[in-house]
């Protein structure tokens, strides 16, 4: 047999050759330094044969991640075997250890047990010191091919093995890969030899989790662990999950009572608590005055349509997954959950007849809609199933659609400027052609509506990237992704272009020459749901929200019972010109006050004493970017000034 070298090189080798008898052939340094190879594309370890013909790219410790997926895995072997020799410090025979499924997954393994005492957190350290002890043996890993029923006999006493045996097709190989006396059924691949596994890695967690999914089925144990190819990335990535515990929506929440998620209400169904509320008022204040100085009209629509409207649009065909089931009522008609809120605003516009000269017309709206998102899928307010989308519809002719589609980005634009974004890219979102089912189906209408798309974005000299597969059933739309505070994009924005809608519902208006056009849609949204938009802003800010979002923005804070008065006062004053001001009358101590504030995220703290009082000062102390700066003696009317002028240029 042969193999391909990437040079292009043909390599004869011996029929049942691997890549490490392909790596001797090379040179016996190649030999001692290849940790895995690639064929065809593959990742193969060094004991499986390669097909024949194949071509292969030996990976060597130069650049260990390009196997991160072996060294993941042969960790989770070396875990199991480690647990084994730690239940045999208590006294545990091999026997008395059953495993179920053990794969790699994205950053590290996971392995189930059935244990004849559960594993405990504390415990972990000690697998850990194990199976460093394991890597320094130095063991090799060896794979053997073998029959079902050898399989079976080495595992007597394991039921889950057995079940497993048992479910491998016929004339698949069953195979067992092992190190030192510890053996297991699996498919591979592995690295070499434990001794050349990374030290970077760390078991963190133990979880249930029912045999093969099923509830019915017993619960094992689930451990987990993480590796990278160096400790610098094993670092990075455990401070990025202590950055995501802390910025962690759900959590923050909860703390700042944000919002609440109850259980007879339902999953996905978020109930906004007055301070959550304050953040998305704020929001929609914003981004309504935005659009209305730009030429947009604010309607409301309701959140129910007869089901005709969505066969009449389309998504009863190609987004009936993501809808509510409809209901079905008394007199046969039948009603449904909008998940989108076009077909309404298309019926706004339908209203009356009109001329060429009147478009654009934008209609927009705060639109709550529904989606009947999987359960499993259902996060705090990112992912949830009655959301309220910032979004509009602009109907405009042909000609209009280039500067239309650039105004929608410089809105875009200048909304990230204001929220703080400043880490963002667009990309072009495609149809994948392939894909009958999810895209209507019109080359002409698609290849037409993605040379415009591409024309605006020349025009205005943005960076963009492509990704086929991610545009809407009706049109290619520009997605904005946005980067999270955990290094992760979101889609935020989005400008859609429709030829399709237009055309099902047969929109019209008059052109120049009195004959009837066809307008042209665009779908845009610019913060997106009011949902996901809060919850990918206290995770940016984590928690610590800039004044004009701040759902409690100023705390006054009296020295001493008889400064009471006068900081009831200067509340009432800044209430009534509409900021957020609270009075901390405990009998705490100043510092004790301070610190409250401080932890409940408030923006401005205003402390008032003897001194203040007679002279209708305040001392502040404010957070900023750095920690936190003080000030005394600030007479009061230049403060609420200064306030209201960071709350109004929404600072
Ligand atoms: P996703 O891919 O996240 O499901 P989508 O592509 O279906 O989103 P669109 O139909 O473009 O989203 O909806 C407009 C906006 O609504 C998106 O930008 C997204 O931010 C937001 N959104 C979509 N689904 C949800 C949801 N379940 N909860 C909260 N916001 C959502
Ligand atoms: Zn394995
Ligand atoms: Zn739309």
């Amino acid at each position: 047999m042969h193999v391909i070298l990437p040079d292009g090189k043909q390599l004869e080798l011996q029929q049942g050759a691997t890549a490490l008898d392909a790596a001797k052939a090379i040179g016996p340094r190649l030999a001692q330094d290849a940790l895995a190879a690639t064929a065809n594309g593959e990742l193969v370890d060094l004991m499986t044969p390669l097909p024949d013909g194949a071509n292969i790219t030996l990976i060597t410790k130069k650049n260990p991640a390009d196997a991160a997926p072996l060294f993941r895995h042969s960790l989770g072997h070396v875990m199991s075997m480690a647990v084994g020799e730690f239940y045999k410090t208590k006294g545990y025979g091999p026997d008395a250890i059953k495993r179920g499924v053990g794969p790699y997954i994205e950053n590290g393994w996971y392995q189930d047990f059935d244990l004849p005492e559960p594993l405990r957190e504390e415990d972990l350290p000690e697998i850990e010191k194990i199976m460093r002890d394991i890597i320094g043996r130095g063991l090799d890993f060896s794979r053997r091919e073998v029959s079902k029923a050898d399989a079976l006999a080495q595992f007597p006493h394991d039921p889950y093995k057995a079940e497993l045996i048992e479910g491998i097709p016929g004339g698949e190989a069953v195979t067992l890969y092992g190190q030192g006396d510890y053996v297991d059924l699996c498919a591979g691949p592995h690295f070499p030899s434990t001794g050349k596994l990374p030290q970077s890695f760390k078991l963190m967690s133990t979880s249930g989790a029912y045999w093969r999914g099923n509830e019915k089925n017993p619960i094992l144990q689930r451990v987990y662990g993480v590796a990278f190819a160096t400790q610098k990335e094993l670092d990075e990535y455990l401070h990025l999950l202590e950055e995501a515990k802390r910025r962690d929506h759900r959590r923050i929440g909860r703390e700042m009572e944000l919002f609440f998620n109850s259980e007879v209400v339902g999953p996905g169904l978020p109930l906004w608590l007055p301070g959550g509320a304050t953040i998305r008022r704020e929001l929609e204040r914003y981004i309504v005055d935005k659009e209305i100085a730009d030429g947009y009209q604010h309607v409301y629509t309701p959140v129910l349509a007869k089901s005709e409207l969505y066969k009449i649009s389309g998504h009863w065909d190609h987004y009936q997954e993501d809808m509510f089931p409809v209901m079905k009522l008394d007199d046969q008609e039948e009603l449904v959950l909008r998940p989108m809120n076009c077909p309404h605003h298309i019926q706004v516009y339908a209203y009356k007849p009109h001329s060429y000269r009147e478009l654009p017309i934008k209609i927009a709206e705060m639109g709550m809609m529904h989606r009947y998102e999987q359960s499993g899928q259902l996060t705090g307010l990112s992912r949830v199933r009655a959301m309220t989308l910032n979004d509009a519809h602009i109907f405009c002719r042909p000609d209009q659609i280039q500067r239309e589609f650039k105004a929608v980005v410089k809105l875009i634009q200048d909304a990230y400027e204001v929220l703080g974004f400043k880490n963002y890219s667009y990309r072009l979102s495609l149809r994948d052609p392939g894909d009958a089912e999810k895209y209507f189906q019109d080359d002409e209408m698609w290849n037409h509506a993605e040379a415009e798309l591409r024309q605006a974005l020349k025009d205005m000299n943005l960076e963009f990237y492509e990704s086929p597969g991610d545009a809407a059933f009706y049109g290619p739309k520009l997605d904005v992704q946005v980067r999270s505070a955990l290094g992760k994009d979101e889609t935020i924005s989005t400008v859609q272009l429709d030829f399709l809608l237009p055309q099902k519902f047969d929109l019209e208006y008059v052109a120049e020459d009195g004959s009837r056009q066809r307008p042209v849609m665009i779908h845009r949204g610019v913060i997106s749901t009011a949902e996901r938009m809060t919850a990918f802003l206290i995770e940016q800010y984590a928690g610590n929200f800039p004044l004009w979002l701040a759902p409690r923005q100023v705390m006054i804070i009296p020295i001493a019972d008889r400064h009471n008065d006068y900081a009831w006062e200067l509340r009432d004053e800044l209430h009534r010109a509409g900021l957020r001001a609270e009075v901390d009358d405990s009998s705490n101590r100043m510092q004790a006050k301070v610190r409250t504030a401080e932890i409940s995220r408030i923006p401005v703290m205003l402390i008032v004493g003897d001194k203040e009082q007679e002279a209708r000062e305040v001392a502040t102390r404010e957070r900023t970017p750095e920690g936190h700066k003080e000030r005394k003696g600030v007479k009061f009317d230049d403060l609420k000034a200064e306030l209201l002028e960071r709350y109004r240029s929404r600072r």
